[in-house]
């Protein structure tokens, strides 16, 4: 894979693929973790003598535009943390955006329009996305994909576009290649996988890849309590998938599956909801299960420690509500005081809960920013925006 730093940009028009999908409400971005790390790619491409025109999707927009997944209020932020003028077009390739590319200055950046504004980006007809990249294409004398996050779509602006012009990985995308190759390739041992989130059935395959691979896995999060219930234990009124509950028992099999051994037991889905602390045999069958409990968090802890390479995926608990926040920040902790050993964080939500927690965010080797790649490419699968760049 060539790198964005190898590339001969001076003078040249660049069409950089970035990922700014970030929380946007009324107008207003929340966490800029993504655009702050798009930063250093466009900074060393202007100081290159370089004319980047950024393409990047916002949300999930309907295939046609939608003010509420504009990318103007992102430009604004984008600018402010550039420190250099940035261009917002008010389409994707349409006039604005061609007159955009026209009137580019030297120092400056150009911010197309959210390119889902466009259908053909994720349609699954080739000659359509095809017709889009072809436009996208016209923008440019090179393409840089820095969008780690997208790279398992085969969408037009992350796998067609690459193969119309010279291409690159930006320092995002061979940042994640590396460490992710040293999760899959011959991992420093005792290597362990902390897993939470909501559901086990969106991360059954990525369980399953990781089971022969690893030495141990700890479980959290709304996914644990179909665990729980494998093991024997009644889980009240907690997220539980029936049908996850056969395969979940065959993990429990492998015996290297941690559960937690007490939660936060809550009345309802919310922050003012009575809830208690109670251990796992216990778990009153009116109330619902929103965080590990403190004796799961030494338990996870103790389980961490020596080890020499930790994933982290999926908060323990449902860590946008302070009461249940607690289980989440525990763990971070323990993996983030880890001495010497390779911890990588991945996943949207569980990022974005080491920065609500106040976690420095250094003390983890590589926080990743993209969830749902980062989990198919552990998972073993051909990512068609990395493919495409490797030839
Ligand atoms: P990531 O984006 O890091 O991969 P997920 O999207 O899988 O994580 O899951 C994150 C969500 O899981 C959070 O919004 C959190 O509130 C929710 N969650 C965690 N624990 C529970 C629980 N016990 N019950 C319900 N939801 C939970
Ligand atoms: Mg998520």
């Amino acid at each position: 894979m060539r790198l964005a730093k190898d590339l001969d940009v001076e003078g040249k028009r660049v069409l950089v693929r970035s990922d700014l999908n970030v929380p946007v409400t009324d107008g207003v971005v929340g966490d800029d973790g993504r655009i702050r790390a798009s930063v250093p790619l466009l900074r060393d491409l202007l100081d290159r003598g370089a004319l980047p025109v950024v393409t990047a999707h916002l949300g999930r927009p309907k295939g046609s535009p939608d003010p509420a997944f504009s990318l103007a209020p992102v430009a604004t932020r984008l600018e402010q943390l550039l420190g250099a003028p940035v261009v917002a077009a008010a389409d994707v390739v349409g006039d604005s955006a061609a007159k955009a590319v026209a009137d580019q200055q030297p120092g400056s950046v150009v911010l197309l329009e959210n390119v889902r504004f466009e259908a053909a980006e994720t349609s699954k007809d080739d000659a359509e996305r095809g017709a889009l990249a072809d436009r996208l294409a016209g923008f440019a004398d090179l393409y840089v994909d820095d969008a780690f996050g997208a790279v398992h779509r085969k969408h037009a602006s992350v796998y067609d576009v690459a193969q119309r012009l010279p291409h690159a990985a930006g320092p995002l995308v061979a940042t994640e290649v590396d460490v992710l190759k040293r999760l899959t390739e011959d991992p420093a041992r005792p290597y362990a996988v902390v897993l939470g989130g909501s559901k086990v059935s969106d991360k059954l395959t990525v369980i399953e890849a990781l089971l022969p691979k690893v030495d141990s896995l700890l479980v959290g999060g709304g996914m644990c309590f179909t665990f729980l219930k494998a093991q024997g234990h009644e889980v009240g009124a907690s997220l539980l998938e029936e049908d996850q509950l056969e395969t979940c028992r065959a993990f429990l099999e492998t015996g290297k599956v941690v559960l937690p051994v007490d939660v936060v037991a809550a009345e309802r889905f919310a922050a003012d909801a009575a809830h208690d602390v109670v251990p796992v045999e216990e778990i009153p069958s009116d109330r619902m299960g929103l965080d590990i409990g403190p004796r799961s968090v030494e338990l996870f802890r103790d389980a961490l420690a020596g080890a020499r390479t930790v994933f982290w995926n999926g908060p323990m608990g449902v860590f946008e509500m302070a009461p249940y926040a607690e289980g989440t920040r525990g763990v971070a902790e323990a993996v983030a005081s880890l001495d010497g050993a390779l911890t990588v964080v991945g996943g949207g939500d569980s990022a974005a809960a080491v920065r609500a927690l106040g976690i420095d965010e250094s003390r983890f080797t590589h926080i990743s920013t993209g969830g749902g790649a980062s989990l198919e490419y552990l998972e073993g699968k051909a990512l068609p925006g990395l493919t495409v760049l490797e030839d």
